[in-house]
């Protein structure tokens, strides 16, 4: 990706494909001149004009709209050009690569992919959080991701992150001006209720990542993978469980044997749910590749589905599998099929199977038929409370690893600090740089630099004199 370049781009902006319309946009510092030459004449900033795409003979390859946004106003703070015309794509390269022919002499060249809103954050029309809010807007695979993407990128996110960290600065600023005079160092801690005051910040914190982490969940979405032996109903589950969402059921070439991936939404949270190859033992080379490949697939899943023949559950095969899975990831064991089961021996369906099952709690077994459809509501909840999802509190917005790890480096920061805060001795500039580094932390999630003029902040917001 290139950074801070100043020469104007130009793209197609809308998907590939046959559309109403396609809409091909430039962006640059001075497109005046530019445009005058695509549309034969200036136009008058944020109104629509209705006019013909000349090529460089003055024949029309199309027309439509035009409009033209003076900088800074504009998506990426530059003059933009918007050419919306039909959406076809040979139409929309004919007109692209005219734009580029007529601007060639000012440099003009194809955008990178998310330049526009690399240049819109450069240029300060958005902080980073909310230009990586744009991407995931775009993306979104459900409404729930979609309504928390676009509360981060209308800066819902980035407020509660900049409201944090003006507090970490605001007590910084105390403790910057206590050391400049060493006779109040002394009670400073207590005088200013600075242990309280960071035991707030602390607790928002938790708060605020603890959201970040539902936003993550609803970003990333989870890797269930369905493991087990040959025949218990993996497939039949995967097919149970997309039901009837617009299954894109992808196939990984190889033998059929290999993996099958699906997307499948709960309550809005993504699961990429693995069908695998059955688990035995086996002679057959081409069977023990899938199967050499389903227990790569286990070792990276976020939880483990073990399905199991509930007329025959944990067998010794069962038993060599639960003994290989990887300590460490979820496990949910769910033996199915248990509409073969005779009356009496459905343990599901006596009331107080949690008391009595021996492995009650959070990981006691599952019974479902993939078949009817029994038990499957239950698993669906089961797989979200193991996600970690709080299905009262939607996320207010999506989350990335970056906003994730920037949250608990600013957590551990301020521990520290709190760690000096209690000792309440002469440790005021360890507690101030502790500060420092949690501000610091914050600000990588919206992109601010800032460390450089908090000096500059302290003295002017600061009565230095009281
Ligand atoms: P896999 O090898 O683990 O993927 O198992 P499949 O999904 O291919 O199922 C194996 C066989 O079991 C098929 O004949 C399914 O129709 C049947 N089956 C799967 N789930 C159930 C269930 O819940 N009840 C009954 N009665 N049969 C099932
Ligand atoms: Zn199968």
């Amino acid at each position: 990706m290139i950074l801070r370049a100043h020469e104007p781009i130009a793209a197609i902006a809308t998907a590939p494909g046959r559309g109403g319309i396609g809409v091909i946009r430039i962006s640059g510092r001075n497109l005046e001149p530019l445009v005058v030459r695509l549309t034969g004449k200036a136009l008058q900033p944020r109104h629509a004009h209705y006019l013909p795409f000349n090529d460089s003979r003055g024949q029309a390859m199309d027309a439509g709209i035009a409009l033209f946004f003076k900088g800074p106003q504009s998506y990426t703070g530059e003059d933009v050009l918007e050419l919306q015309g039909h959406g076809g794509p040979a139409v929309l390269r004919r007109v692209l690569q005219h734009c580029l022919e007529a601007g060639r002499d000012a440099g003009l060249r194809l955008a990178e992919p998310g330049e526009f809103t690399q240049r819109a954050f450069l240029n300060d029309r958005m902080d980073l959080a909310q230009a990586e809010a744009v991407a995931d807007l775009v993306n979104a695979s459900s409404e729930a991701a979609a309504r928390s993407a676009m509360a981060s990128l209308s800066g819902a996110f980035s407020e509660k992150v900049n409201a944090l960290s003006d507090r970490i600065v605001r007590l910084r600023m105390l403790v910057e001006a206590t050391l400049d005079f060493p006779e109040e160092e002394i009670d400073f801690l207590e005088k200013y209720q600075a242990a309280a005051t960071l035991g707030g910040i602390r607790q928002d914190l938790a708060a605020l990542t603890a959201q970040a982490r539902q936003g993550m969940i609803l970003r990333e979405g989870l890797h269930v993978v369905l493991a087990g032996q040959p025949n218990v109903g993996k497939s039949s589950l995967l097919n149970a469980l997309a039901g009837d969402e617009i299954a894109i059921v992808t196939p990984i070439a190889g033998t059929t044997r290999d993996k099958v991936i699906q997307q499948i939404h709960i309550d809005g949270v993504p699961m990429h749910i693995i069908d695998t190859a059955g688990l035995r033992e086996t002679e057959d080379t081409v069977e023990s590749i899938g199967i050499a490949r389903t227990w790569a697939e286990i070792e990276k899943a976020n939880v483990i589905l073990h399905l199991q023949d509930a007329r025959n559950p944990q067998d010794a095969l069962d038993s060599a599998i639960t003994a290989r899975l990887p300590a460490g990831t979820p496990v949910l064991k769910v033996n199915n099929k248990v509409d073969l089961l005779s009356d009496g021996q459905a343990p599901w369906e006596t009331a107080d199977d949690a008391a009595n099952n021996p492995d009650a709690g959070p990981h006691r077994t599952l019974y479902i038929s993939a078949r009817t459809g029994a038990g499957l509501d239950e698993l669906r909840r089961r797989l979200l409370d193991i996600a970690g999802w709080n299905p009262g509190a939607e996320s207010p917005w999506l989350a990335r690893e970056r906003h994730l790890a920037a949250l608990e480096s600013a957590r551990d920061r301020l521990a520290v600090a709190a760690g000096h805060a209690s000792h309440n001795d002469q440790v005021l500039d360890l507690f101030a740089e502790e500060l420092r580094l949690a501000h610091e932390a914050l600000c990588a999630i919206t992109g601010q630099f800032t460390s450089d003029d908090l000096l500059g902040e302290i003295f002017s917001s600061f009565c230095i004199g009281k």
